[in-house]
């Protein structure tokens, strides 16, 4: 290798000098023939070693040795496979971690003409932060797949472009989703709620704890509990959208069970006073808005007394749950049918008037006149029974609580009893709308 002449080193030394890194060149004698501030500094070198001109690879290789730089080991045959390595050396980048805790990132090229070049980087801030980012990342995951959760994000055309932790809680893998729009993945057009997160997306609106029912790959109903949020590139340009989506199925399900409890009677699953309190207080502010009426029945089951006394208290109940069953199956999915006590039921109208209701009314009576009941005795195989109705009706400008309705509603029940049972009477009305054969056969 030819020697630099003395000027062009004070130019080589100024510019190495300036370097941010640890830079020396060696010779094919395997001496320093150059190197700068930043190599004795990274290395920790002292004067001592270059107060007699430069040093050779093996000076500093048995200095490094001794101060336990390499490990274990007798520090002239650990200096001595430095050396033995350098000579066959090829391009190379290794890292090294010094006693200190200092990470040297080392290049090393070699000369054309002998001799090789090393380039020494203080890589310890990139490797804590490669590691800092690396253990979060780690924390992430483990926090989404530990809990019942999946984190997203969207292309601005609402496809998912990331996901994670989708597989636990749908049986999605994420490669079966990338590339494809979240809402159609996710929301039946049948559920509303999942429109409502496809709408916010348009309008490129915050999500917050939107409740979306969706289906699992094998088809199973899970709730998920979306929230998410726009994203931006850093000069404002829309990117997508990225969220969180919480399978909240557990908890939906065990406060579904609740309010069947506490708002539906157990004997005939229909609803209790407690749920048609709600309800009618509901319509009643509805049917104020609108200008529209609304019927109440009270239905009486006829001489039920008799049923317990003849066939026992079981084939009452069978007869209850068929007076109920029946009353679903003869009105809309809009009225709303209750068992008030007893063997007496309340049917909730909307938008129902005064004839209409007592039309409803005698449509019921007379689904249960002709209809027999299965109570499975060998004596006696099926039962009839029939029941008495009192309609009322509020118009829309009337304002009623529920107990003066139910009582309005019972008059007209008790006129009906005493108009001989089996029939329809509108409250206020005198004359008993319908006469029917009385009591159970
Ligand atoms: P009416 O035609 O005047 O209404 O006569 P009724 O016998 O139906 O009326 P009453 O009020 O005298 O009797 C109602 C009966 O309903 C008394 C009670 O034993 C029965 N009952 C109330 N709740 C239940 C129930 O949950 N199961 C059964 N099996 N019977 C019930
Ligand atoms: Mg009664
Ligand atoms: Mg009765």
């Amino acid at each position: 290798m030819k020697k630099p002449s003395a000027g062009n080193r004070d130019t080589l030394q100024t510019i190495i000098d300036f370097l941010p890194t640890g830079i020396t060149m060696f010779n094919a004698e395997q001496q320093v023939v150059v190197c700068n501030q930043n190599f004795r500094t990274l290395l920790d070198f002292p004067d001592s070693l270059f107060v007699d001109g430069m040093p050779f690879l093996r000076d500093l290789a048995l200095f490094n040795a001794r101060r336990g730089e390499y490990g274990e080991g007798d520090p002239q045959t650990l200096a001595d496979q430095v050396c033995e390595r350098a000579r066959g050396m090829q391009p190379h980048v290794f890292e090294r971690q010094r006693p200190s805790g200092v990470i040297l990132e080392i290049r090393g090229e070699p000369l054309p003409g002998g001799g090789w070049v090393s380039i020494y980087t203080d890589i310890t801030d990139r490797k804590r932060n490669e590691e800092d980012l690396r253990r979060v990342k780690d924390m992430m995951s483990a926090a989404i797949n530990f809990s019942p959760t999946f984190i997203w994000e969207t292309d601005a055309a609402g496809n998912y472009t990331r996901l994670q932790g989708i597989e636990h809680i749908l049986g999605y893998a994420e490669s079966e989703l990338l590339g494809h729009q979240r809402c159609s993945t996710l929301c039946d057009a049948d559920h509303i709620a999942g429109c409502e997160v496809e709408m916010r997306m348009e309008a490129r609106e915050a999500i917050e704890r939107q409740v979306v029912e969706t289906r699992t790959k094998t088809g199973g109903i899970v709730w998920l509990s979306t929230s998410a949020q726009p994203i931006y590139d850093p000069r404002g340009a829309y990117l997508g959208y990225r969220g969180v989506d919480v399978d909240i199925t557990e908890i939906t399900r065990a406060r579904q069970a609740l309010e069947q409890l506490a708002l539906h009677d157990p004997l005939t699953g229909l609803a209790n006073r407690r749920k048609f309190q709600d309800r009618y207080q509901l319509e009643c502010r509805r049917q104020g808005r609108a200008g529209l009426p609304l019927s109440l029945a009270l239905v009486d089951v006829d001489h039920f007394k008799q049923v317990n006394d003849t066939w026992g208290h079981i084939v009452g109940d069978v007869c209850l749950k068929a007076v109920a069953d029946l009353l679903v199956s003869q009105l809309r999915t809009t009225d709303l049918v209750a068992r008030f006590g007893g063997e007496e039921f309340l049917v909730l109208l909307p938008d129902t008037n005064s004839r209409e209701g007592v039309l409803v009314a005698e449509k019921l009576r007379r689904a249960l006149e002709i209809s027999v009941i299965d109570i499975g005795l060998t004596a006696q195989p099926t039962l009839k029974i029939t029941a008495s109705f009192g309609v009322m009706t509020l118009l829309p400008t009337e304002k009623l609580s529920l107990e003066a309705a139910i009582e309005r509603a019972d008059h007209a029940v008790y006129a009906a009893k005493r108009g001989g049972r089996n029939q329809v009477c509108a409250a206020g009305s005198a004359v008993p709308e319908t006469h029917a054969a009385d009591g159970p056969s």
